[in-house]
Order: C-alpha cells, then structure tokens, then sequence
C-alpha cells in the first residue's frame, strides 16, 4: 500500500509529461497538484518523503490542520469553494486560491490580505455552463478580471475550471480550448495589474487532454490516492 501512492503519482506525472511532448510544451510547464481532500496526512507525507511540495486542498477545515502538520515548504492551493467566512483561515495558510468566484470573496481576501501585509495569488473559477457548479461564466470573466485588477492585494495569476464529467474526456476539449483564449484575450486588454500565465484545468479523468491544450496546474486526486470514500 504504502509504495502505490507515490507510484501513481509518477505515472501521472510520466502521463503529464508524454501530453506536454505531443504538444510540443516543455515537460516541466506542468505542476501536478495532488489533490488530497479526505485522504489521511499519512498519505501526504508519503509524498511529502519523495519531494512533493504541492497539494491542492478542498476545505478549510482540513487545510488548515494538514498545513499545520506537513513542514513549511508545502505549498497549499485552495481549490474548494471558499465562504467569506474561511477567508481569515485560508489566507494564512494558502499559496494560492483557485477559487475566486464573486465580488464578495475578493473583497473579504483583500481585506485580510491588507491586514497581514500579504498578497495573495487567486485564479478566476470559470463555469463551463453547469448550474450546479461555482464559477463566473465566459462571457463576464473579462469584466470581472479588470474589477480585481484594481484590488492591490490580490494578484490575478489566471483561471481555473473543473469540466463536466463525461464519458469520453475529448468532450472537454473544446472547454480547454475556451479557457486558453480567454486567457489571452484577458491578457491582450492590457488592464493595469493583470497579467495572467495559469491555467488550472484537468482532472483523473482529463487532465492528458488538459495538458495538450495547455493546462499549467493539473489537479489531480484518484488517480493518485484511489477512489475516495466520503463518511
Ligand atoms: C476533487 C477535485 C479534484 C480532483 O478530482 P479527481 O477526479 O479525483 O481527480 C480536482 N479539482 C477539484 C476542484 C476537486 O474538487
């Protein structure tokens, strides 16, 4: 058991690396960010042990303990939906937050970040048209993106989707192909403050297709840790 993780994580990793030669991307473009939420800190460590350095938590509630108990070095991305309420906790402890869907959150990471002196890097959730998920949609990402432009403790590194869940992850394709524009036609409008190099996109199930269309975070959490068990 103890030895699979890490195996799992290479093969995702020698997966990542294969896509980013078939699109011609150096194989380093891409962080694999273990997505851990539920799994137990044993199984952190194991990666912790092998040189991992990032993992990308769900919720507060678990963040905040398994930063606590991992060392200093780890990076955590908060890619969960955030309440206005967990943005004290999750400021002091995130690298990063992949979440940012309103007005309001960004408003509440500003303050906090204005009051311990720190920026924060964020990503814009973009919702690929499913009413059940978060997210700001395609078309108002670009006004919503110069509204954080002008809040100077954040700093707006790119976008973050979670696709559908299909059958055949081709189907996503075309979402990743949206994501990577609207990347560059947020970029290309030169608003103050704003330029954005992330895309955090792919999952167990597409993250290869991610990749060839130009994923620079992929989150991925079965195919590491195994299917998840939820109380
Ligand atoms: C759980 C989760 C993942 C990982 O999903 P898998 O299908 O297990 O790889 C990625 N991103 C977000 C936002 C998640 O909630």
């Amino acid at each position: 058991m103890k030895m699979t993780i890490y195996a799992n994580y290479k093969k995702v990793l020698a997966q990542v690396e294969e896509a980013c030669r078939r699109a011609n991307r150096p194989p380093r473009a891409v962080t694999l960010l273990p997505v851990s939420k539920t799994r137990p800190i044993s199984m952190l460590e194991e990666l912790y042990q092998e040189g991992v350095r990032c993992f990308g938590e769900n919720y507060v509630q678990e963040l905040t303990p398994k930063s606590r108990q991992l060392p200093d070095d780890v990076q955590w991305h908060m890619i969960g939906h955030l309440q206005r309420n967990k943005v004290k906790a999750v400021v002091s402890c995130a690298s990063m937050i992949h979440s940012l869907d309103s007005m309001r959150l960004a408003q509440a990471i500003e303050e906090q970040c204005a009051k311990l002196e720190k920026k924060m890097d964020v990503l814009i959730e973009i919702n690929c048209g499913e009413e059940s998920k978060f997210g700001i949609s395609f078309d108002e990402a670009p006004a919503f993106a110069a509204r954080i432009g002008k809040l100077s403790h954040l700093c707006l590194r790119g976008l973050m989707t979670s696709a559908p869940f299909v059958e055949n992850p081709e189907d996503n394709r075309k979402y990743f192909q949206q994501m990577r524009q609207l990347c560059v036609d947020i970029n290309e409008k030169n608003i103050d403050n704003i330029h954005m190099d992330v895309l955090s996109m792919g999952m167990t199930n597409d993250y290869i297709i991610a990749v060839e269309e130009g994923a620079t975070h992929v989150r991925v959490g079965t195919a590491i840790f195994g299917e998840r068990e939820y109380p």
